[in-house]
């Protein structure tokens, strides 16, 4: 009872999170210490582009790259909402342009090229912007001969409201990507939950090693896509960073805190 005698003292919100896995109520600042992972089934929550920064590059070397290129609605789109408004309204909730943070860092000491989707910003979809900036900068790892690391976050694939622009964007990046490649260059792709559609269609899928968070669902089109078009009915969990490693889709399975030093050991495995 609290002191006034209303009943129950309500929890200050924010200061719990409930994990969705095992329902466990806990400390926000306890699974904010542990990298957001859940300390009794090691859940891994969904964590955005600049808290993944800090997690994975040496404190302070971050330095972002092309923050001057601004989405547009270059199709008028109108859904729900005209395009053009949910643009400012997402930019207004997450305070990012965009879905994507791209630039350069130290992880360990190594320099690299690194690039983040963020599930915040549009469910992480792929529209031009994102397209753009990912593919600079893997002109700028090869120009600059650095290991290249991207970790996405992308529940929405390409972005439907940009139509064949956004389709288009797997293409350029995937032709950046091959450049890079016969350019000798190392790229690193990290999935985490989610990672699907276009997103999951073309860079996500196409590093030299792809390494993902224990738990995290990765796929093309969803269960009830696949049984709508198709009709069938596919395995339990086969959309999975488990079911994807015993099916070699993936290489590795690494957790969370273990992330940063399998990156760096990765770098010094491949260049030395
Ligand atoms: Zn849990």
């Amino acid at each position: 009872m609290t002191p006034n005698g209303r009943g129950k003292r309500s929890i200050p919100e924010g200061l719990w999170v409930q994990c969705p896995q095992c329902k466990a109520t806990l400390f926000r600042k306890e699974a904010e210490d542990r990298l957001n992972v859940c300390p009794e089934c090691q859940h891994h929550f969904t964590v955005s582009a600049r808290e993944r920064i800090n997690q994975l590059l040496d404190p302070g070397s971050f330095e972002e790259w092309f923050m001057e290129i601004q989405p547009v609605d270059p199709l008028e789109f109108v859904d729900r909402i005209p395009y053009s408004e949910r643009i400012k309204a997402e930019q207004a909730k997450t305070g990012m342009t965009d879905a994507a943070v791209l630039g350069k860092g130290f992880i360990r000491g190594r320099p690299v090229v690194l690039g983040i989707t963020d599930f915040a910003f549009m469910a992480g979809s792929m529209g031009s912007v994102v397209g753009e900036k990912l593919t600079r900068a893997v002109e700028e790892a090869t120009r600059l001969a650095l290991p290249l690391i991207f970790v996405s976050g992308s529940g929405g694939g390409a972005s439907m409201q940009e139509g064949i622009l956004s389709l288009m964007q797997m293409a350029k990046i995937s032709a950046a990507l091959a450049r890079y490649d016969q350019a000798g260059g190392l790229y690193i792709s990290i999935l985490t939950d989610p990672t699907m559609g276009g997103v999951a269609a073309s860079f996500a899928l196409q590093g030299d090693l792809t390494l993902a968070e224990p738990g995290a669902m990765i796929g093309f089109a969803g269960k009830r896509t696949i049984w709508n078009t198709v009709r069938l009915e596919l395995p339990q969990g086969f959309q999975t960073s488990e079911f994807l490693l015993k099916h070699g889709f993936i290489d590795r399975i690494v957790h969370r805190k273990d992330l940063r030093t399998e990156v760096a050991r990765i770098i010094d495995y491949c260049e030395h």
